[in-house]
């Protein structure tokens, strides 16, 4: 049976480097390679004797992710726009900061969740990604970086809902945190969900990296209307498993809200979103909608921004506006839509 290495942690590296008459250290010996050094190919694995590159590549076809197009937008984010072996188009973003840089990936291509502000939604879910998919993408950003030691900060932001693909997510999350992975903090690496409780709490025992929760609507009735994801999870069970949610010392759950222009942007809305909150360890990420061709709704004026944030400050909720960037190449929030055209998008 072929393998997929990227997707394996250590253990099943070597198990399955013992399961070809191999020593079980050549499993680190290809772990190093993967993640430290970058290689896209065993050929590449000079310390392995070819005889044996050959036999690994056989078994163990190492796949890469092929970049269609890289956008850069004036603000300096860029667009990765990645082909999948099958055709869909995935999207990963890498977002400068002032000493570091984020990048946003993708752990679907589409998604299936279908919330009416959302571009990916529009598609629908084409299909999961395998484990290797998922950290490829880091891979390919890291190789494009002329420091990819600067890259420590990782989102599951992109396209598609990442509970709904627990497995292949939680396999490669361990490897991009793993010491002799891709050695991300876990502090650095974050979740964000649109709310699918029962995978919340399987997460919650399996990994420690942060989480974020789009909450976008503080009643049932708008946000059953925004995401209807809400109707089978509703607000009262996703703050309950919020609540129960294991947190280690010190760390918040971030709560995601897009402001969109008349809908849930009201000072009401956000007296309503501190209501839920409390006695949650929260901080709050308030992100103005942004946009895309054939969408109906509007961005909120900044007006209702800063009032909005305001009564989440004035109840000590910690609350960022949260400017998207990438704007300009479609790159942000929402805007991601595996197709290369942004005006397409
Ligand atoms: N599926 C996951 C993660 C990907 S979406 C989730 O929904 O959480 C990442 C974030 O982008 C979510 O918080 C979502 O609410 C936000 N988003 C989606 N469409 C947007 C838009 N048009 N403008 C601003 N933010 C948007
Ligand atoms: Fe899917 Fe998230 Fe977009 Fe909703 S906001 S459709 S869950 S990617």
């Amino acid at each position: 049976m072929k393998v997929e290495l990227k997707g394996l942690d250590a253990l099943e590296t070597a198990q399955w480097a013992e399961s070809l008459g191999l020593e079980p250290y050549r499993g680190g010996q290809i772990r190093k390679w993967l993640f430290k050094r970058l290689a896209r190919s065993f050929d590449e694995m000079t310390d392995l004797p070819l005889s044996l590159r050959k036999t690994l590549a056989d078994r163990a076809p190492l796949n890469h992710l092929e970049t269609a197009k890289v956008l850069s937008s004036r603000d300096g984010t860029k667009k990765f726009l990645f082909r999948l072996h099958d055709g869909p188009g995935i999207e990963s973003v890498l977002i400068p900061e002032k000493d570091h840089f984020t990048l946003c990936i993708s752990s679907q291509a589409g998604c299936a969740m279908g919330c009416r502000f959302c571009l990916t939604a529009k598609q629908g879910l084409k299909r999961n990604l395998s484990p290797g998919e998922i950290v490829d993408q880091v891979l390919e950003v890291k190789r494009s970086m002329e420091r990819p030691e600067r890259l420590t900060n990782i989102v599951l932001m992109g396209m598609g809902e990442p509970l709904a693909n627990y497995e292949a997510v939680v396999r490669a999350l361990r490897n991009l945190v793993a010491d002799d992975g891709l050695n991300f903090s876990h502090r650095k690496v974050t979740l964000s969900t649109s709310g699918l409780v029962p995978a919340m709490e399987r997460l919650g025992r399996d990994l420690e990296v942060n989480l974020a929760v789009s909450l976008n609507a503080a009643d049932d009735d708008t946000r059953s209307m925004l995401m209807p994801v809400n109707r089978k999870y509703p607000l009262g069970d996703l703050m309950a498993a919020c609540r129960r949610y294991p947190l280690p010392h010190r760390k918040m759950i971030t709560f995601e809200y897009v402001l969109i222009g008349g809908v849930n942007d009201s000072a009401e809305d956000a007296r309503k979103t501190a209501a839920l909150l409390s006695g949650i360890r929260a901080k709050v990420n308030l992100i103005p909608f942004n946009p895309h061709p054939g969408s109906t709704m509007a961005p909120p004026s900044e007006h209702r921004v800063l009032a909005f944030q305001e009564v989440l400050l004035e109840r000590n909720i910690t609350a960022i506006i949260r400017k998207s960037k990438g704007r300009d190449i479609a790159a942000a929030c929402g805007q991601l839509s595996g197709t290369q055209d942004p005006a397409a998008g």
